[in-house]
């Protein structure tokens, strides 16, 4: 069994993006964040990435190859497990960013989530089951009545207590709508729920004792679809102890993720499932949920960034290390000495493509997490126009990272693997695992296709526009200041283009939305999700080099920052001259208004 911990990651960028890019000492040590400083945010970071090294990464790869197992209708986890959870809830890693009065840290919500990203890299599959849990606490916090949560939500941030989502039904997966769980009213108020739920992560364990499920359900006059279905906490053992009626049927055999259990979870088989409504009112389920979707798909955008972020970490040790043919500049000479890897072009274009896109995606992760807490911030200090502007950054960028983080996230572990060659993909080293686990990030808290969807069918005319009318002028006030800048004018120049190209391409939607032609919308979305993510972490990797240069100038010869900034720069000019042409490329493509994913019948794609 392999204790192997391979988990890295690249604190320095961490300290940068805080405090060079995105000045989180503007809004700490001062309500409502009045605890921290530069220093205690700088130690947690040190000290989150120490406690995964000692209790996450070395169950990584011995839970994919335990997985979990059902015997006797309960799941049991990889080892190491159970002590994982008890020492996580000990230190009080997740309540770093929850409030004081629930016995939280108080911390800013962009810290909490760089810790995520330790958490995720470190043993994806472990951190599912204690993000779940804070997810389902937050509902209640959120929406559930004052009994409802001092009932439950202390419990669940302690870890006494674990929680899940139970959306997914055999019939209704991103037809959420379709659900057919239902609810009956009884006669003391609580519900009698009935009904199967498939694919609970979480949905059991071994590590607590009773588990809060959070399942969507449907009164018996509801509406059709989404509208009709309300939330219920249907814990598997009652507060006063008593077994609900909750049964689980089965447990996935899966791609990745093994060691987080995917559970057939069947409600109320022998008519004894207890469930409460979450709040008083019912059919509100929905929008609950979607308060938390909000913060899961951060989340999972995070799951992406973090298995990617170690993939290239260790690709480029691999690289270093590595020898095999000699420079291309002796190609004639057999006995010219072996190179490491990482001298030759082609594994250098992976390696700077892997740090461009991670290094990206981590600078729109807390670009758009210090939105939020700016807008905390901001409410604190009665400034809710202002926060305004923040919320709706956030509501724009959610499907950004989630997607965009999520299908690189696979892309650049199936690189990584590339640079290790052979070695790749043999299970001695990590980024095989990696790949495996990081496929289901584009698939569930909404499929990637629904993000897309989520961004140009409301996200783009959100508030009127305004949200993109001012994510638009904050790229524009980028480039009006540095489309001079002697080192990148000319990668600010295809900022522009790509930003323009975006705009057109923004234009030609709410043509075809109004013109009849919104069928051409779905067959594109994608792809333009994929521009405008690749737009704004083209816009930050350039804002990020121009920081760097000024920084570096200021430095000796021999300072190591040099070497971090110089890499800033570099990453900076390859997204802009590799990838942002791309957007522009993409813009003509959806021009040619292409019917053929349209027109083809299903018949002719093959026989039958
Ligand atoms: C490991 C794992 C863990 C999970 N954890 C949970 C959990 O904890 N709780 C929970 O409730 N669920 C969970 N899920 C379920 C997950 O959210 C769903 O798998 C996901 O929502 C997609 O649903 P589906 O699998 O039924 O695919 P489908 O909805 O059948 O989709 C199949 C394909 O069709 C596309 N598609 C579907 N509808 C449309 C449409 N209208 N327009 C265009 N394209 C469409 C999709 O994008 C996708 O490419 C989990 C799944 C897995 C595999």
């Amino acid at each position: 069994m392999s204790q192997q911990n391979y988990y890295k990651a690249n604190l320095r960028d961490l300290s940068f993006l805080l405090f060079e890019q995105f000045k989180l000492d503007e809004i700490i040590g001062k309500p409502p964040y009045a605890n921290w400083g530069k220093d205690e945010v700088l130690a947690v970071i040190e000290e989150a990435y120490g406690w995964v090294q000692k209790y996450l990464g070395p169950i990584n790869a011995s839970g994919d190859e335990q997985g979990c197992k059902l015997e006797n209708g309960q799941v049991k986890t990889p080892a190491g497990f159970r002590e994982a959870w008890k020492a996580l809830f000990e230190a009080g890693w997740r309540t770093l960013a929850i409030e004081e009065k629930h016995g939280g840290q108080a911390g800013p919500f962009t810290l909490a989530m760089m810790v995520e990203e330790f958490m995720c890299g470190s043993c994806t599959s472990f951190n599912m089951y204690p993000a779940l849990t804070q997810g389902a606490a937050d509902v209640i916090l959120a929406f559930g009545t004052p009994e409802q949560q001092a009932t439950y939500v202390q419990k669940m941030l302690d870890g006494t207590w674990a929680g899940t989502m139970c959306l997914t039904e055999p019939q209704a997966g991103s037809d959420v709508g379709s659900a057919t769980t239902t609810a009956r009213r009884r006669a003391d108020g609580t519900y009698e729920i009935k009904g199967t739920k498939i694919f609970i992560s979480g949905g059991d364990q071994d590590m607590t004792d009773n588990i809060v499920h959070m399942v969507l359900a449907r009164t018996p006059d509801a509406p059709a679809g989404t509208r009709g279905l309300s939330l219920f906490i249907v814990p598997k053992r009652r507060p006063d102890g008593s077994p609900n009626d909750v049964a689980v049927a089965g447990i996935e055999h899966k791609m990745g993720i093994k060691a987080s259990a995917t559970a057939q979870l069947v409600f109320g088989d022998s008519g004894g499932c207890i469930g409460e409504l979450v709040g008083t009112t019912e059919q509100k389920g929905m929008s609950q949920m979607f308060h938390l979707m909000n913060y899961a798909r951060i989340g999972v955008g995070i799951q992406g960034l973090a298995l990617a972020s170690s993939a290239y970490l260790n690709a480029l040790d691999y690289a270093r290390d590595r020898k095999q043919g000699s420079s291309i500049m002796h190609w004639k000479d057999a006995t010219a000495p072996r190179v490491p890897i990482i001298e030759h072009a082609d594994v250098r274009r992976m390696l700077l493509d892997m740090k461009a896109k991670v290094e990206g995606i981590r600078a729109l992760a807390v670009k758009l997490t210090m939105h939020i807490d700016r807008a905390n911030a901001l409410e604190h200090a009665g400034d809710k126009a202002q926060a305004e502007y923040h919320h709706g950054q956030v509501d724009l960028l959610v499907p950004l990272l989630k997607s965009y983080g999520s299908d690189q996230a696979f892309l650049i572990c199936a690189t990584a693997i590339q640079v290790y060659g052979g070695a790749g993909f043999l299970s001695d080293w990590p980024v095989e695992q990696y790949c495996r686990d990081s496929k289901i990030f584009s698939i569930y808290e909404g499929t990637n296709h629904i993000q897309a969807m989520d961004l140009v069918g409301r996200k783009l005319m959100q508030r009127g526009g305004a949200n993109v009318q001012q994510f638009t002028r904050d790229v524009g006030a980028f480039v009006a200041a540095n489309k001079d800048h002697a080192t990148f004018k000319d990668g600010v120049a295809v900022l522009a283009q790509a930003m323009e190209a975006l705009t057109s391409t923004g234009g030609k939607f709410m043509l075809w939305f109004g013109g009849g032609k919104i069928e051409m919308v779905p067959a594109v979305a994608n792809r333009f999700l994929e521009m405008m993510a690749e737009t704004t972490i083209g816009w930050l990797l350039l804002e990020q080099a121009v920081i760097a240069e000024a920084a570096a100038g200021k430095l000796p010869a021999d300072h190591p920052d040099r070497a971090f900034y110089l890499g800033k720069r570099h990453a900076a000019l390859y997204f802009a001259h590799n990838v942002l042409p791309g957007v522009l490329a993409k813009a003509q493509v959806i021009a040619r208004e292409d019917r053929s994913v349209l027109d083809i019948p299903a018949a002719a794609f093959a026989p039958s």
